[in-house]
């Protein structure tokens, strides 16, 4: 279902924030009021087909995170999308340095992976969902201290991504205020 963007999504959806910059996007119909959801093609070739990266760990028994099993794996930050074509892409989110506790608190409190970055298994066809919950004056002055676009100043980060053959969809989902 859509629905009209509040003020500060609408004014945020304007402009892709920079992490989508070396990416094409396609802006879709918002699904809330605070959000801004962006269909990602590569920039290079136009194909619509990814890799996503991420730092994978399997959760020790027992877990420490929330709503996950012993032994499953989770896909830490930072996270990366490559092109299944021509192999473009580049970073689209980094818990340290992305949003509004990015860039403005240091960082937002996500455990961040160092080593060993890997591929999620698969290919898939990217949405990133961006969520502006904060009133437009505050987003406004927070985003010209800070001297960034105010879409960077989103306050959660989603990577959705819907599997090309079969398999399972994956969706990678931060709070970043
Ligand atoms: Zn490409």
């Amino acid at each position: 279902m859509s629905s009209k963007r509040n003020e500060a999504a609408a004014a945020a959806a304007r402009q892709p924030p920079t992490c989508l910059a070396g990416f094409s996007t396609s802006l879709l119909p918002p699904h809330h009021e605070v959000s801004v959801d962006y269909e990602v093609r590569c920039k290079t070739c136009g194909d619509e087909h990814f890799h996503i990266s991420g730092f994978p760990i399997v959760a020790p028994d027992p877990s420490p995170y929330f709503a996950i099993a012993p032994g499953e794996t989770i896909w830490r930050p930072a996270h990366s999308l490559r092109c299944a074509h021509c192999g473009a892409g580049g970073r689209v989110f980094d818990a340290r340095t992305s949003g509004y506790d990015g860039v403005l608190n240091g960082g937002c409190s996500y455990e961040s992976g160092e080593t060993d970055e890997q591929d999620v298994e698969g290919l898939f066809k990217i949405t990133i969902a961006l969520a502006y919950n904060v009133e437009l004056s505050e987003l406004l002055e927070a985003a010209q201290e800070a001297e960034v676009g105010i879409a960077d100043l989103f306050d959660s980060f989603t990577i959705s991504g819907e599997p090309v053959n079969g398999g399972r969809s994956i969706e990678l989902d931060y709070e970043c205020a």
